[in-house]
């Protein structure tokens, strides 16, 4: 049993093909700079090594055909056909109102997904593309749509409402979604089985903390609220978002400065966050490194953004009335022992305690908690693609 995982970016490709007998990825590769001149393709197996081919791929029907070539391949490939690929799982940003778990792609499903393009033009449009290629590639194999929305629709109204009028939410559909909700459904789940406790017994604030970062609310496996909003821009700073910010400021801008729609998406969205206040990187590392050397604006980056998830996680742990389990993830929180260290300090009062060996212990999956902290802090690996695979593999089935 073979499955296809398809992440479909505007300019790139992602995919991974696992062997669901034993949950083993086979390759996984890139396409990259699609539409673009000096196309790509990467490919990347489990001990390490490459396979890269520079072709050209003028849209995402020659991204798809090479990745079948290259995981076909006589030399470089890992199946024999096609015909071994039993299905496909895709990544899809954003499923609106519609979509509270994955879907089976037909029809219907993919009207609607174009629906949500107006949500989410940058993510959404690309999704497309890439589930039309696939299709149009692979018509008879059966694809599946897992939406990083989707965890997030149990959210009661009182936390994805806005306090707009009420005729925005019912006509337009502005409300909060939320994002990276498959990350966060997946380490939750972990975090369950690393405690030994039914996940239905248990308040979880989950942390996914990479360039984009999001916290959610856990309640007894379901999200109960969580930081990104009507789109990924809300909530905490991250590496070039601004998180949520007094929407008087955007008035102010247009009305004092001039900007416009395009002027606000690039400073919002491309030069705030932590790239904004250091004025030196959107990466963790390069602040790291800028303020060990004793540059206060990159001190302050790192202190802005830890402070930021450290009051989601004060706000979540009230939210669900007390906390079991707090979860790092994604590159910053599964890589980053400082980060981690600055968010918990001063979370002592609800029980978060951790233990600096324990914490500055590189790779794999970890309790850093100390023996008697009332809270267990984990660092927990996020899989998005494996979840995506195992959605597909549930409701596809062994066909
Ligand atoms: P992601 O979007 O999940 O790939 O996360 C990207 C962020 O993770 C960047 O800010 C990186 O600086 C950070 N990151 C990745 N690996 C490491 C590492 N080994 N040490 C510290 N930070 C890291």
């Amino acid at each position: 049993m073979k499955i296809l995982v398809i992440n479909s970016g505007s300019s790139s490709l992602k995919y991974q093909l696992f062997d669901m007998e034993k949950e083993h990825v086979l390759a996984k590769g890139l396409c990259d700079r699609i539409g673009i001149q000096n196309s790509f393709i990467k490919q990347t197996y489990n001990n390490g090594s490459e396979f890269i081919k520079e072709t050209e791929l003028k849209d995402h029907n020659d991204a798809i055909k090479e990745v079948i070539n290259a995981l076909t391949d006589k030399e470089h490939g890992v199946i024999e056909s096609m015909d071994e690929i039993s299905s496909v799982g895709h990544r899809v940003v954003h499923g609106g109102e519609r979509f509270y778990k994955s879907v089976i792609i037909d029809r219907d499903v993919l009207n609607t997904i174009e629906e949500c393009i107006e949500l989410a033009p940058l993510h959404n449009g690309p999704n497309m593309i890439g589930i039309k290629a696939c299709k149009k590639l692979m018509p008879n194999v059966p694809m599946v749509a897992v939406f990083d929305t989707a965890f997030h629709q149990t959210m009661p109204k009182k936390a994805f409402l806005y306090a707009l009028p009420y005729s925005l939410y019912e006509k337009n559909g502005v409300r909060r979604y939320g994002f990276h909700g498959t990350s966060h459904k997946y380490v939750a789940e972990r975090a369950a089985v690393m405690l030994n406790r039914p996940i239905e017994e248990l308040k979880i604030v989950t942390c996914h903390l990479g360039n984009g970062s999001s916290i959610c609310a856990v309640k007894h496996g379901k999200s109960v609220d969580t930081s990104m909003g009507y789109t990924p821009l809300a909530g905490v700073p991250m590496g070039t978002r601004c998180g949520s910010i007094d929407p008087a400021i955007v008035i102010s801008l247009i009305e004092h400065d001039k900007y416009d729609s395009s002027m606000l998406n690039e400073l919002l969205n491309k030069k705030s966050g932590v790239l904004g206040i250091s004025g030196i990187s959107s990466d963790f590392r390069d602040l790291d490194e800028a303020a060990e050397k004793g540059n206060e604006r990159a001190e302050l980056a790192l202190e802005i953004f830890a402070y930021q998830v450290r009051k989601y996680i004060g706000a979540y742990a009230a939210a669900m009335g007390g906390i079991d389990a707090l979860v790092f993830t994604a590159g910053i929180g599964e890589n980053n022992q400082g980060l981690r260290k600055r968010v918990v300090t001063g979370l002592e009062f609800l029980g978060v305690e951790i233990d600096d060996d324990k914490n500055s212990q590189r790779g794999g999956e970890k309790d850093i908690s100390t023996d008697q902290a009332r809270v267990r802090t984990l660092v927990i690996s996020t899989n998005e693609e494996l979840a995506i695979a195992r959605e597909t593999l549930k409701l596809v089935g062994n066909r």
